[in-house]
């Protein structure tokens, strides 16, 4: 899968309208590409947006990016992955104008979560356990508002740094926060894939959200681990900093092969070329002057 598009800012009109000194709104542009690896017959990662309509849409819905990383037997992993982001592209779609994202993002995947855990158990009697990962970012305004489960990656990618807005949910990297394994010894241990939680597994499961601020010129990157076990924070950085965003999705996962290609490589980028300044307070936005 491999798309380009670029958002302009609502219409000219709009932006024409608006008063010096005004800013003309949030406006992005994106690229998705995953590639199966040079080992994998299949790619269990799925990706998916869901875009605003409208100029009014962009203030009170924004935009929703999100990738996820299936486990399973056969071609579970597929459908988990798929199910993830199409119920939680399709809930941010439906959800009502102006809800606040960090409490969307956590009830969409956790709808996400029993979605996944729902077609698994109506695979056949018994059923079957397919799981995903999800990491999803939510853009509105000059805030990205991140929810993840799993091992895939946020990252904001600022002046010449990539910063993991995310923490990954596995098993080692719990025992590294709890002192029981140095940062070391977790980079290198054979149970480093394995995650402590994820979508699908059971009825319920906890998600992790935060809130950022975003300013022009910020990109951010949602990866699965076939990128980011691959490709160092400093080399995706480096790679943003002299490329346009589809030459950076390309050369990553080319890197991400070159250096590894034992796992499916998904890369989504988001380049914010202009954010609409607001305050909050409580949760709601109101206009700076
Ligand atoms: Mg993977």
């Amino acid at each position: 899968m491999a798309a380009y598009h670029r958002q302009q800012p609502a219409s000219a009109a709009a932006a024409r309208a608006s008063a010096p000194g005004v800013s003309q709104g949030l406006s992005v542009e994106f690229v998705l590409k995953s590639d199966p690896g040079l080992k994998r017959g299949h790619n269990e990662d799925f990706l998916g947006y869901s875009a605003p309509n409208s100029a009014d849409e962009i203030r009170r819905r924004g935009w929703l990016f999100a990738v996820a990383d299936g486990v399973g037997g056969q071609e579970l992993g597929e459908v988990a992955s798929r199910t993830a982001i199409e119920t939680l592209t399709a809930g941010f779609g439906a959800a009502p104008l102006g809800d606040a994202h960090p409490s969307l993002l956590a009830r969409l995947v956790q709808a996400a979560n029993i979605k996944v855990y729902e077609t698994g158990r109506a695979t056949g009697p018994g059923g079957t356990a397919m799981a995903t990962t999800l990491v999803a970012c939510a853009l509105r305004y000059d805030r990205a508002v991140v929810a993840h489960v799993g091992d895939s990656r946020c990252y904001l990618i600022r002046q010449g740094h990539a910063m993991a807005l995310t923490r990954d949910h596995t098993v080692v990297n719990d025992q590294v926060r709890l002192g029981v394994m140095s940062v070391r010894e977790a980079a290198k241990a054979e149970t480093r894939h394995i995650l402590s939680r994820s979508l699908g597994l059971d009825l319920f499961v906890s998600v992790d959200t935060s809130e950022h601020q975003v300013v022009n010129g910020d990109t951010l990157l949602l990866c699965s681990d076939g990128l980011h076990g691959a490709v160092s924070g400093a080399e995706i950085a480096r790679t943003l900093a002299s490329a346009d965003l589809q030459t950076a999705a390309d050369r990553l996962i080319e890197l991400a092969n070159e250096h590894d290609g034992s796992d499916n490589v998904s890369v989504l980028l988001v380049r914010v070329q202009s954010v609409e300044r607001v305050g909050m307070y409580r949760g709601r936005p109101y206009k700076l002057r």
